[in-house]
C-alpha cells in the first residue's frame, strides 16, 4: 500500500519516499505525490532522484492490483533503484497542474450540461466529457458562457469523505455512468464545487475555480446515437 499524499494536498510537487518493491511493472514506494492513471485523468510523470545524485525518469504512473497501490513506471532503459532505498520524487508539475485545471473544468461542465455523463478524459491540452443527450440540446455558446461564469465566480473546491452506505443511499451523486467512484476502506471521496457540483471523485483538482482560467468549447461532435462529445480547452492555449 502506498500513502497517497496527492489526495490530501494536490499541490505537493515533491516528497521523500522509500522504495518498497521493484519489478517489471515499475517502482513501488511507501508514499507518493504522483497520481496514478484513473477516472479519466492521466498518470503523472516526473523524476525520481537517488542519493548518488542520479535521476530516474518516471514516464507514467499506474494503479497496482492492491488497494491504494501505485506503480511508478520508469522511462525505457532507466537503471532501477533497490528496495529500501530512500529517494526523492519530483513531479512534472506543469503537466499535472494542467490536468488539475482541466479535471476541475470537467466538474463545471457536468454542472452546465444537464445530461447523464457516459465518459470523460483529461489531457494536458484539452478535456472532454461524453453525454447521453440529443445533439440539439448542446449549445456551444451557452455552454462556454456557463463554464466561464463558474470560473469567474471563483467557487471553492473541497474534498470530503462519506461512508459507502451513505453513497449507496444517494445514488444521484454518481453522475458518471461509465466510471464507478473509487472505493476502499469503506468510504468514498466526494468533491464539491461550492454551489455547482457534488460527486464522488478520486482525481486531483484546483482549490478554486478561478485557477482554471478562461475556457473555450473547442468542439461538440456526435460519437454515435448515445454519445455526444464536448471538448473544452484553455482559451489562451
Ligand atoms: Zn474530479
Amino acid at each position: 500500500m502506498t500513502e497517497l499524499l496527492f489526495r490530501d494536498d494536490a499541490y505537493l510537487r515533491e516528497c521523500e519516499a522509500v522504495v518498497t518493491a521493484v519489478d517489471e511493472r515499475g517502482v513501488r514506494l511507501d508514499r507518493t505525490v504522483f497520481y496514478p492513471n484513473g477516472g479519466g485523468q492521466p498518470g503523472d510523470s516526473g523524476r525520481l532522484l537517488r542519493q548518488d545524485g542520479s535521476a530516474l525518469r518516471i514516464a507514467n504512473t499506474v494503479k497496482g492490483d492492491g488497494l491504494d497501490e501505485v506503480i511508478h513506471v520508469p522511462a525505457e532503459g532507466e537503471a532501477l533503484p533497490a528496495p529500501g532505498e530512500p529517494v526523492r520524487l519530483v513531479l512534472d508539475w506543469d503537466r499535472r497542474y494542467a490536468h488539475m485545471r482541466y479535471h476541475t473544468a470537467l466538474h463545471l461542465l457536468c454542472a452546465v450540461v444537464a445530461a447523464p455523463v457516459t465518459g470523460g478524459q483529461v489531457a494536458a491540452d484539452k478535456a472532454r466529457l461524453d453525454f447521453a443527450v440529443e445533439m440539439d440540446a448542446l449549445d456551444k455558446d451557452a455552454i462556454e458562457a456557463g463554464l466561464n461564469a463558474l470560473v469567474r465566480a471563483g467557487h471553492a473546491v473541497d474534498a470530503r469523505w462519506i461512508a459507502d452506505a451513505e453513497l449507496d443511499a444517494n445514488p444521484g451523486l454518481v453522475k458518471t455512468m461509465s466510471v464507478a467512484p473509487p472505493r476502499g476502506h469503506g468510504r468514498v471521496r466526494l468533491i464539491e464545487v461550492a454551489g455547482a457540483d457534488l460527486q464522488p471523485c478520486g482525481g486531483t483538482h484546483v482549490r478554486n475555480t478561478a485557477e482554471i482560467g478562461p475556457l473555450v468549447v473547442q468542439k461538440i461532435r456526435s460519437e454515435g446515437k448515445q454519445n455526444k462529445r464536448v471538448i473544452v480547452a484553455f482559451a489562451d492555449a
